[in-house]
């Protein structure tokens, strides 16, 4: 090599360098420079919320980033055959959840399970967390969830007393007060998804949920709420945005986001819109390139961008 780098002159030398380089960005994979946009496929069909509303409002605010381009799946309506509904996720990088409803088909949860174990995201969105009590793979996805039966058979409530609290009392999984603002508030500043936003900020008009539970296993709560008694909530700091892992795939869960009808006031939040938009990258390559808005909500002042 010595002999060579002597024989070549500066410039020659360079060119190599340079031919050396390119030859890298070639091999470098496409996620980690968005040559493409991702893959998103929302799923919906079923839900105890308005999906008919929130589903394109979510394609719309994902779209809106350029990084990604969303395909929806909507499953048989209530009592419809589940065994139909089958999507190839093959050519997806994250699936994002707005359903709430009966079980899929055996078939399609083994794919699902499949797609996040083998390095797919997952982003379960509000609700979302509410579905499927009784399959315990989609249980360890999410963290935590809330009604249709858990208890502390579903595994510990987690909170913020300090550090993460992992409570297995006995109780009920998942309750709120009633809808009203409030502090959403940053316990793991450096993670990507939260990065560079303000540590605490003020969301729009949304339930709080608590009293989550759930198996809580490879799960950092990046933020946490306040559910103050005199709107009903626990007196406990209860976790709103989650990160985990489920073999070599990603989630990022969001309890944010009630809807109830066409008012989408809590996905209208900026807060909801940035933390989901970042939260989908994070899922589908593990980094978030996106440069925080500058109409995020302050500490004490929420911020909507409605259509
Ligand atoms: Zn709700």
């Amino acid at each position: 090599m010595d002999y060579l780098l002597h024989m070549q002159s500066p410039s020659t030398f360079l060119a190599l360098a340079a031919m050396l380089l390119s030859s890298l960005l070639i091999l470098a994979p496409s996620s980690q420079l968005h040559a493409a946009p991702l893959r998103v496929l929302l799923i919906d069909g079923q839900n105890n919320h308005d999906w008919k509303s929130s589903s394109p409002w979510i394609k719309r605010i994902l779209e809106e980033t350029k990084l990604f381009i969303v395909d929806v799946a909507t499953t048989p309506p209530k009592g419809g055959d589940m065994s139909s509904f089958n999507p190839d996720l093959s050519p997806y990088q994250v699936l994002v959840s707005n359903y709430n409803g009966e079980p899929w088909s055996k078939q399609f949860e083994l794919a699902f399970e499949a797609f996040v174990r083998e390095g797919g995201g997952f982003v379960p969105v509000h609700a979302a967390d509410n579905a499927f009590p009784a399959w315990p793979q989609y249980n360890e996805m999410i963290g935590v969830g809330g009604w249709n039966d858990r208890n502390e058979k579903s595994g510990p409530w987690v909170y913020w007393d300090k550090k993460i609290v992992r409570d297995t009392s006995p109780g009920r999984g998942g309750s709120h007060g009633k809808q009203h603002e409030f502090k959403v508030v940053h316990r793991e500043p450096d993670h990507p998804i939260v990065k560079g936003l303000p540590s605490g900020w003020m969301h729009a008009k949304d339930e709080l949920y608590d009293r989550l539970r759930g198996p809580a296993v490879r799960m950092t709560v990046l933020a946490t709420a306040f559910a103050d008694v005199s709107t009903g909530g626990t007196g406990r700091h209860e976790p709103m945005l989650m990160a985990l892992t489920f073999g070599k795939g990603r989630i990022f869960h969001t309890a944010l986001g009630h809807n109830n009808g066409p008012d989408l006031t809590a996905q209208y939040c900026i807060g909801f819109i940035t933390t989901l938009q970042r939260g989908v990258e994070w899922a589908a390559t593990g980094q978030v390139t996106q440069k925080p808005p500058t109409d995020f909500p302050m500490p004490e002042k929420s911020s909507l961008r409605k259509p």
